[in-house]
């Protein structure tokens, strides 16, 4: 028999005390394992019980019984609910909880993972965020860890360990410096993708906040065109819905609304080349298209797309 420690194999030397193990229930009734384990006495580790194959290292609990705990847990809506199906207190529950967790860590540990996403989510009222690391190719998530900062970044790519940030190919992530860094510290290897969700979520923003300014300016001006527009302009005007389009039937009426560039100052001639981009972004799924479309928006120095511009390039 293997010593637990080192797995030198050992001829038998006692048995030790009786020990229980509570199992499934038969016909309904509790049902309980009742046994002497035996022992080895190892020359480095002194005496030892063996592992038995049905219960894990110091629990009380066949590991039989142990998965099904689980699985009254997951279709439980409390704790509390789940340990009184089982007949269980809740401190019991808990250990069970904590070995599955460690068994399914350990089996994580063997696995490779390919594509990771990460992701913030923000819940209560958008005031407080947790930063999400996900495998991509079974749509399971890693790792949560409080905030969205580089440090909780960082902190995931850590927890993920070093071997399998090696193993990493690709990681869809926010356009956002920090996320950026920490990701390029941790799997240099591997390749980074934006996806059109998060581009086109900061190319919204840019043409927002250039509408907002130049409608701010023009109303001062007493004019109004711009008015009653923000959807117009972060909708593809294919999508329209009917209201939209009997207001703006086409592009060029939307068009013609803005002050013509040549007669008014710089910020309508950005707004231009935010939609620009915007055409062009949709116009192809391409990676390229997408950079003609921010370098172009870079050039003219829009203000919104900071964000946008300095972490594409
Ligand atoms: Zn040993």
């Amino acid at each position: 028999m293997p010593c637990p420690e080192c797995a030198v194999p050992y001829a038998l030397y006692d048995h030790g005390p009786e020990r229980l193990w509570r199992h499934l229930d038969t016909m309904q009734f509790e049902t309980v394992l009742k046994a002497r384990v035996p022992r080895i006495n190892c020359q480095q580790h002194g005496v030892k019980t063996v592992e038995v194959p049905w219960a894990g290292k110091n629990s009380r609990f066949t590991l039989m019984f142990e998965a099904f705990a689980i699985r009254v847990l997951e279709a439980s809506a409390t704790v509390k609910a789940a340990a009184l199906l089982l007949r269980l207190d809740w401190h019991s529950l808990h250990q069970i909880m904590e070995r599955a967790v460690k068994r399914g860590l350990d089996r994580r540990a063997m696995e490779t993972v390919r594509r990771i996403g990460i992701d913030e989510k923000s819940f209560g009222h958008g005031q407080s965020y947790v930063t999400l690391m996900s495998d991509l190719e079974v749509g399971r998530v890693l790792e949560v860890v409080p905030e969205r900062t580089k440090e909780a970044c960082q902190e995931l790519w850590q927890r993920l360990g070093q071997q399998q940030c090696r193993s990493v190919e690709a990681v869809a992530i926010d356009m956002w410096e920090p996320f950026l860094s920490a990701t390029e510290a941790a799997a240099s290897q591997a390749q980074i993708v934006h996806d059109k969700f998060h581009v086109s979520k900061h190319l919204n923003e840019a043409v927002d906040q250039v509408r907002r300014g130049e409608n701010r300016q023009l109303s001062s001006e007493g004019q109004d065109s711009l008015t009653g527009t923000k959807y117009l302009w972060l909708r593809n005007p294919e999508n329209w819905n009917q209201n939209q389009k009997n207001s703006s039937p086409t592009y060029a009426t939307l068009d013609s609304r803005l002050p013509k560039p040549g007669k008014s100052r710089n910020c309508s001639a950005s707004s231009g080349a935010a939609w620009t981009g915007r055409k062009l972004w949709r116009s192809s799924s391409a990676g390229t298209a997408g950079r003609v479309a921010v370098g172009s928006l870079r050039s003219k120095g829009l203000p919104g797309c900071s964000r946008l511009t300095s972490t594409i390039y």
